[in-house]
C-alpha cells in the first residue's frame, strides 16, 4: 500500500535554508528564513526568557499534563497582552495552543465544524500556510484583494471592494492583525477602522492572526487593528504567537482566542474548542506558555522583555533604514524608500524572481522566490556588500 506513495514537493521558504547550508561561500547571506537574527546572526535567547527559565527549574514540581486548554495564568496573561480592556475577560475564551500554526488550526476546525457552511477569505498574497491550514481543516479557501500592481503598497480600494461584494454573510475573512507577513503593508488606523466597518455591515466572522505583536511599532501600537475590529463586532478569533515576540519558536506557544457577545456563549464555545483540542494534541506543551506566564507575571521581567523587544523592533526598522540608504548610494534608479513604511520583519523587495535566482547563484543572497526579503536577517556590517549585490542584479 505505501509503495505508491509520491514524494510532496518540498516547503519552499525550508528548502531554501537547506541549499543555503549546502551553500559553500563564506560570504552567503539568508534573507528567507522567518526567524529574527541579532548583528551576529543568531537567533538569541532572550535574557528575560533565560531568567524565567532558572525560575521555572527551581519551582517547577510537576511534568503533569496541562489541561486541555493550558495555562490558566499564561492565558490571562495573553488575553491582556491582546485585548487590554477592550473586552471583558468573561467574553474571551482563550486556549494556549502549540503555537501561532496551531491556534489557527483550532480555529479553522472550531469554524468548520461550529460555524459551517462557510468559506474562508484569505489577502493576496498572505502566508503560504494559511492556504494548507484551512484546507486542512476542510475550510473552503477563497480571496482577496490586498497587495497593489506595484507591489510595494496596498491596493485598498480593491480590497475594501472585494470583502464588499465577494463574501456572504456568515464567511470568514482572515486579516493579518499587523506586520504583514509577506509584504510587511498593514493597513492605517483609519484603513482599519473601515475594514472593520465592512466586517460589521457585512456580518463576516473576522480571523485575525497576530503573530507579530510588538514586531512593528509596539505592543499596544500593533494591536490596534484588532481593537478596531472588536469596537465593531462583538464575535471575532485572534490568533497569537509568542515565537517571535518572545523568540520562542521552538518552544510552540500561542493562544487562540475566541470572543462572543456573552458569558454563555463564551462557556460553550469554548468547550467546543477544547473538543477540537482534545482530538488534535490532547493539551498544549507546559514549558513555553510557563515561560510566558513567569515574564508577564513579574514587573521586572515583563520590563526587561519590553526593553529586548524594543531593542529587536527599533534594530529591524534601522536595518530598513540603512539598506535603503545603502541602495540609494549605489546610484541604482530603483528607489527602495517604500521599505520604511513597511511594518516588521518582511517586505516585498520588489525584485523579479529572475533576479532572486540571479542574487542567489551569483551572490550566494538567498530570497523567496516571491522575492520576500527577511529584513532581520540583514547584518549591518555586511550591508554595503549586500546593496552593491543587489545593485548588479538591479543594473
Ligand atoms: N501567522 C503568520 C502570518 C506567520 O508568519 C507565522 C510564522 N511564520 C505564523 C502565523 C505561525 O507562527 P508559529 O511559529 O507561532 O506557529
Amino acid at each position: 500500500r505505501f509503495d505508491s506513495i509520491s514524494v510532496a514537493p518540498p516547503d519552499a521558504i525550508l528548502g531554501l535554508t537547506e541549499a543555503f547550508k549546502a551553500d559553500e561561500r563564506e560570504t552567503k547571506m539568508n534573507l528567507s528564513v522567518g526567524v529574527y537574527q541579532d548583528a551576529s546572526g543568531t537567533t538569541p535567547v532572550l535574557r528575560c526568557v533565560k531568567e524565567a527559565e532558572k525560575r521555572l527549574v527551581e519551582t517547577e514540581s510537576t511534568k503533569g499534563y496541562l489541561s486541555i486548554d493550558g495555562l490558566p495564568d499564561y492565558r490571562e496573561a495573553a488575553r491582556q497582552l491582546i485585548f487590554a480592556d477592550l473586552v471583558p475577560a468573561e467574553r474571551v475564551a482563550a486556549v494556549q495552543t502549540p503555537g501561532g500554526t496551531g491556534a489557527l488550526r483550532v480555529a479553522a476546525e472550531f469554524l468548520a465544524t461550529q460555524c459551517g457552511p462557510l468559506r474562508i477569505f484569505l489577502p493576496t498574497p498572505t502566508w503560504a500556510n494559511h492556504n494548507a491550514i484551512m484546507a486542512a481543516a476542510g475550510l473552503p479557501v477563497e480571496t482577496y484583494s490586498y497587495l497593489g500592481a506595484d507591489k510595494k503598497t496596498m491596493n485598498f480600494d480593491a480590497l475594501i471592494e472585494d470583502l464588499k461584494t465577494k463574501p456572504k454573510a456568515g464567511d470568514a475573512v482572515l486579516l493579518h492583525a499587523c506586520c504583514h507577513n509577506p509584504t510587511g503593508v498593514d493597513p492605517t488606523p483609519e484603513q482599519w477602522e473601515q475594514i472593520a466597518s465592512v466586517v460589521a455591515e457585512k456580518k463576516l466572522i473576522p480571523l485575525l492572526d497576530f503573530a507579530y505583536q510588538g514586531f512593528g511599532e509596539g505592543l499596544d501600537e500593533d494591536a490596534a487593528g484588532v481593537r478596531a475590529v472588536l469596537r465593531h463586532v462583538n464575535e471575532a478569533i485572534v490568533c497569537s504567537s509568542f515565537s517571535k515576540n518572545f523568540g520562542l519558536y521552538s518552544e510552540r506557544v500561542g493562544t487562540a482566542c475566541l470572543v462572543s457577545g456573552s458569558a454563555d456563549t463564551t462557556k460553550a464555545a469554548l468547550s467546543q474548542l477544547k473538543r477540537v483540542v482534545r482530538a488534535n494534541y490532547s493539551n498544549p506543551p507546559r514549558h513555553g506558555g510557563a515561560i510566558v506566564a513567569t515574564v508577564l507575571g513579574d514587573e521586572g521581567l515583563t520590563q526587561m522583555w519590553h526593553e529586548e523587544l524594543a531593542e529587536m523592533r527599533t534594530r529591524i526598522a534601522s536595518l530598513r533604514k540603512q539598506f535603503v540608504d545603502g541602495m540609494a548610494a549605489t546610484g541604482v534608479d530603483q528607489d527602495f524608500s517604500f521599505l520604511l513604511d513597511q511594518k516588521g520583519m518582511f517586505s516585498f523587495s520588489g525584485l523579479s524572481p529572475m533576479q532572486v535566482d540571479q542574487l542567489r547563484s551569483e551572490h550566494g543572497v538567498y530570497l523567496v522566490g516571491s522575492g520576500r526579503i527577511n529584513v532581520a536577517g540583514m547584518n549591518e556590517s555586511r550591508m554595503e556588500w549586500l546593496c552593491n549585490a543587489v545593485a548588479t542584479v538591479l543594473r
